[in-house]
């Protein structure tokens, strides 16, 4: 929703102050559909502000997982590029939003989507929201519909209801390479007035950007931040992921115990296990040695990944889940916090990494 148009709007009609409270409840919190909706407000400014939209794209496409526990939503930007955001039921009438933060990303990930794709432009702290607001009407009703839809699944997220709990920063883009906007959408989902989101149900995720977590401590230190680490050894994190010769394992390491001196915060390390690159018993040793270089390793949780194919000549594999289990147990036994993520969405390639903005 464009706040500044709105008040304008409210400016122009002379307005009370206090509707853009109503307006705000409404859209952010009932998860209304259109302004006409809202019934709090007079007729007459109804029919003014009928003639906006709410949302600033459009849903092209939403994909249905075969389970019905995830969904995800091909969207067109008013400048035509396009973006995804992904919906997951974690449980039971629990929902998670990932949404993205970037046209495409800049980050070149040899195993991501994402990466390989390029990059195109920021997105607007209103395009980031407005993915929250989208899986939230869509969520509550039908008049969310978007123009095409390809629901095989027997039972699909549309109007389920349930609970909107989390949004993870875990679609498209580098989250502290459009920190302004990121930080602009931060406000608006935890305020109270807005989409009142508990700080501690929202998580950013990075590659780590010099710099990136300062700016977090400094601006937003409330929210979860989970680190893309994926390998312990800076050669290896050279090759695979170029971010790495920008801010080495050490330097990260540096900027990772500043967190911890100012928010004393647990810190998730991803770690997508690749077969015979990343996943040997050395390689699980090696992530141990490099935990333990940190003063507060006991903050450090490691959060194994599956691999999703993201083409079909890919030269990454996922490793078998005996591999995964081993790895774990490797961690555990060293008193290393780990789990093994479920991931959800793969058959709509909306799981991690698999998003590219693509039919
Ligand atoms: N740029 C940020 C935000 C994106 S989060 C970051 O990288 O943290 C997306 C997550 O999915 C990251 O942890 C990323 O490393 C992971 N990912 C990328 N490609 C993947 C794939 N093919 N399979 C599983 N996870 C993947």
């Amino acid at each position: 929703m464009n706040i500044q148009k709105i008040e304008q709007i409210l400016k122009d009609q002379k307005q009370p102050k206090f509707r853009l409270g109503q307006i705000k409840k409404a859209v952010y919190q009932d998860g209304i559909s259109s302004f006409s909706e809202i019934s709090t407000i007079p007729k007459e400014l109804r029919s003014v502000l009928e003639k906006e939209k709410i949302l600033s794209f459009e849903v092209e496409k939403v994909l249905v997982s075969k389970d019905g526990n995830s969904a995800k939503a091909l969207v067109k930007l008013s400048d035509g590029n396009k973006i995804e955001t992904v919906l997951i039921s974690p449980k039971v009438d629990i929902w998670s939003v990932c949404i993205s933060c970037q046209v495409g990303c800049p980050m070149s990930c040899a195993f991501c989507a994402t990466g390989q794709a390029g990059f195109k432009r920021n997105l607007t702290a209103e395009e980031i929201v407005d993915q929250v607001l989208f899986w939230k009407q869509y969520l509550k009703n039908d008049s969310a519909r978007p123009l095409s839809c390809r629901e095989y699944a027997t039972s699909s997220p549309k109007g389920r209801g349930g609970i909107l709990n989390n949004v993870v920063y875990m679609g498209m883009g580098e989250p502290f390479l459009n920190w302004e906007e990121v930080l602009e959408s931060l406000k608006i989902l935890s305020d109270p007035k807005g989409m009142a989101f508990g700080s501690r149900s929202i998580s950013i995720s990075t590659v780590g950007i010099p710099g990136g977590i300062e700016k977090l401590t400094e601006d937003f230190p409330q929210v979860n931040l989970a680190v893309s680490l994926h390998f312990s050894q800076d050669e290896k994190r050279d090759e695979f992921m170029p971010a790495n010769k920008n801010l080495s394992l050490e330097k990260l390491k540096i900027e990772l115990e500043k967190y911890f001196q100012i928010s004393n915060r647990k810190v998730f390390l991803e770690y997508i296990l690749f077969s015979k690159i990343n996943d040997s018993e050395k390689d699980a040793k090696n992530l141990l040695k490099y935990i333990n270089s940190f003063k507060k390793s006991q903050l450090l949780h490691v959060n194994l990944i599956r691999y999703n194919s993201t083409d079909s000549k890919d030269k990454f594999i996922s490793s078998s889940a005996e591999q995964t289990v081993k790895f774990r147990n490797y961690l555990l036994e060293n008193k290393i916090n780990c789990t093994i993520r479920r991931s959800l969405g793969a058959d709509i390639e909306g799981a991690c990494g698999q998003l590219a903005g693509k039919k």
